[in-house]
């Protein structure tokens, strides 16, 4: 193939994308930091094929803390927050897909060690290594946290030092969880439109949407796509996800997500920003890095499928190759 040039890869794909070479085979490429998805369930899926699938991070945002404690592995780096906590009977309790041991339901805010409170519920998370706390807030189809065991729950959170993010649904529950301190929303919005004077206050706050366009249909998926199209170019922080475990999908980087981020106006660069954001480090990964064999896209229309290609390798492994 004809040398890559190095000047339209960038411009495709941002700073960090540079053409490379493996050291040991001589296959030329594109390098890029290390992938992320940022919302996915372990316990519903493979992980090792998730990793063969260029992901070198995922961020498991609900499971059994104890079964996470005791897998933890190198490869993909799992990042977690445990159990989801909710309030009794709210979402996800019951739910097939989520046995018992991945929901707390939180009873209140009695503070100290009371059994179900939101003080106990952060620290069992905290000790069994989570990095994170998962709530949720689902308005339809079950009861929703209190405002006071909410902040309560954010409030330990802080405390322990962990970000707090939210699976919100439901009218009104975008603004509950700014107002409670939310960092982070495990869904972009769905069900409801983020704008104006609501989506102003969410970006004033820094708060971060993980995507997770691709489980949608119906009228949610347009006004998710609209609702980050405008968070996006607001300059609102993205971070890829795909809630892996949801529905049938690809390992590695799905890019019917991709797709649909590119259709709510995100460009190459900023694609990569969100697959390569460290969330919940503050660093990212040390030794590994993302490598693409072979030409580099031609245009934004291929990145999608491009990406897919993506593999983890050692960052030892890889030679600039800019020339
Ligand atoms: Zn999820």
């Amino acid at each position: 193939m004809l040398h890559p040039d190095p000047f339209a890869t960038r411009a495709l794909l941002g700073d960090d994308a540079a053409v490379a070479r493996r050291a040991i085979t001589g296959e030329i490429g594109v390098s890029l930091p290390p992938l992320a998805d940022h919302h996915v369930h372990g316990h519903l899926v493979d992980l090792d094929a998730v990793a063969a699938g260029g992901i070198a991070a995922v961020v498991d945002l609900g499971g059994d803390p104890t079964a996470l404690f005791r897998e933890r592995r190198a490869m993909p780096h799992r990042d977690y927050a445990g159990a989801f906590l909710t309030a009794p009977g709210g979402y996800p309790a019951g739910r097939g897909w989520a046995p018992a041991a991945i929901v707390r339901e939180v009873t209140g805010h009695a503070g100290g060690g009371a059994p179900g409170s939101a003080e106990t519920a952060v620290d069992e998370q905290a000790e069994f290594g989570a990095s994170l706390i998962k709530v949720a807030l689902n308005a339809d189809g079950g009861p929703v946290l209190d405002a006071e065991t909410l902040r309560a729950i954010v409030s330990r959170a802080r405390e322990r030092g962990l970000p707090v993010v939210a699976h919100v649904q439901g009218a009104g529950m975008t603004r509950v969880a700014l107002d409670a301190g939310v960092d982070v929303l495990a869904h972009t919005p769905f069900s409801e439109t983020v704008d104006g004077d609501l989506l102003d206050a969410i970006l004033r706050s820094g708060q971060a949407w993980i995507s997770t366009l691709a489980i949608h249909d119906g009228a949610d998926l347009p006004r998710a796509g609209d609702n980050l199209g405008r968070f996006a170019a607001a300059g609102g922080r993205v971070l890829y996800g795909t809630d892996l475990g949801n529905g049938a999908q690809p390992f590695g980087v799905n890019p019917g997500e991709v797709r649909l981020l590119q259709g709510a106006g995100l460009d190459g660069p900023a694609i990569v920003a969100a697959l390569t954001d460290p969330w919940p480090r503050a660093e990212p990964l040390h030794g590994v890095a993302t490598f693409v064999p072979g030409p580099p896209p031609a245009s934004s229309s291929e990145v999608p499928d491009w990406l897919a290609g993506a593999r983890v390798v050692p960052t030892e492994e890889l030679v600039p190759d800019d020339r």
